[in-house]
């Protein structure tokens, strides 16, 4: 039948297709993503015929490279769904719809606030709040979390400058980057000027990387991240231990912090597999010399297991949740 038929088509494209081609001496390898609709079952004419093959593609596309995938209703309605939050995305920016909000991070010994960790928010007016779980990728696969990361950094810097004027010259801010755009020469150039225009010193400042950034082109990375240590930025990896990196790499990057990932803490101090995996990575990134902070702290088991083992900067609802920033401005004055 033509399902089958279409599968053996496309089995045949795919084969083809990862052969290597030779370019010059470089061996370059390429990968397909196929999509298919069936006449009748999904269209009975070529336009919309296309465009269901053309969902099916996508979605084939994000279950990783060299796949097929038949359509399907579902994938029609996530796709229009998805199609509407991407309109939305590309209006955000121009429409003032982002925010920032900021968590703590609190030494546990001292009870002082340390710095704080900017969080982006999306108020999107017609649906309401939208999780950056959801609008991130969409953002990274859109190319827009470049100009969106570009105004995260500006503002950020922006508004810590101010507190660190009113008096708190200590806080360290802390602002995510995405891979995506250490992709972008201007990565430096909009670091540089957002310290410059908010005049916010280079030591207040902690880019937050996760470990998928030290692999693939490790020197180049490496040369990457040293340019913005040049400036006097510091580098904190985020979520460390949920990605795939090796413990020799650490050593290689110019990297200042290690984020302990809120899934090892869950069921700390109940399970002791998840107590020794804590506290290897304390005791690992003690002995490299980098400074340790615990995020997603929501509960006193988990703060007194953490301080016992000496890993004394916390962030977390225990303390604080993400405020935005009237809230995290009062919130300064008796903390800090
Ligand atoms: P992340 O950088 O690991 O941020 C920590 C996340 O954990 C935040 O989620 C925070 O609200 C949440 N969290 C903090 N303490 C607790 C706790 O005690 N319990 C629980 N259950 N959760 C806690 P959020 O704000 O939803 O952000 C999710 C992710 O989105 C971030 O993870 C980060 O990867 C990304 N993100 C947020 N803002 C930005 C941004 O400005 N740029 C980029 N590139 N990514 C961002
Ligand atoms: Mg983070
Ligand atoms: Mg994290």
């Amino acid at each position: 039948n033509s399902m089958e038929a279409a599968y053996l088509v496309s089995q045949r494209i795919l084969t083809s297709v990862r052969q290597p081609v030779l370019i010059d001496e470089h061996e370059i390898f390429m990968t397909a993503s196929i999509g298919i609709s069936v006449c009748p079952a999904d269209g009975e004419d070529v336009e919309s015929l296309i465009k269901h093959a053309s969902s099916a593609k996508d979605f084939s596309r994000k279950q990783g490279s060299n796949n097929y995938q038949f359509f399907s209703s579902e994938m029609n309605a996530q796709s229009k769904e998805r199609i509407k939050m991407e309109s939305n995305l590309r209006k955000a920016l121009e429409n003032s719809e982002f925010e920032l909000h900021y968590q703590p991070k609190i030494n546990s010994e001292t009870h002082k606030l340390v710095g704080m960790e900017c969080l982006l928010r999306w108020n999107q007016p017609e649906t309401g709040s939208v999780p950056p779980a959801v609008f991130i990728p969409a953002a990274e696969e859109l190319g827009l979390i470049v100009p969106i990361g570009e105004w995260v950094l500006h503002e950020a810097c922006q508004t810590t400058s101010e507190w660190v004027k009113s008096g708190f010259e200590n806080l360290k801010l802390s602002v995510n980057v995405s891979p995506k755009q250490f992709n972008e020469i201007s990565l430096k150039k909009s670091i540089a000027s957002a310290i410059k225009s908010s005049g916010l010193s280079p030591q207040n400042l902690v880019l937050e990387i996760t470990e998928s950034m030290l692999m693939g082109d490790v020197e180049h990375h490496i040369t990457l991240l040293q340019h913005i240590v040049d400036l006097g930025v510091a580098f904190s990896l985020d979520d460390f231990g949920t990605g795939y990196s090796s413990l020799s790499y650490l050593k290689k990057f110019p990297i200042h912090e290690l984020k302990i990932d809120r899934s090892f803490l869950t069921n700390v101090p109940e399970k002791n597999e998840d107590n020794s995996i804590v506290k290897a990575i304390i005791s690992m990134a003690h002995s490299l010399g980098l400074n340790l902070i615990a995020e997603g702290v929501e509960n006193v088991e988990q703060l007194d297991f953490l301080r016992q083992h000496n890993c004394n900067i916390i962030q977390g609802f225990y303390y604080s949740k993400p405020l935005d920033k009237a809230v995290f401005t009062a919130f300064l004055t008796s903390y800090a």
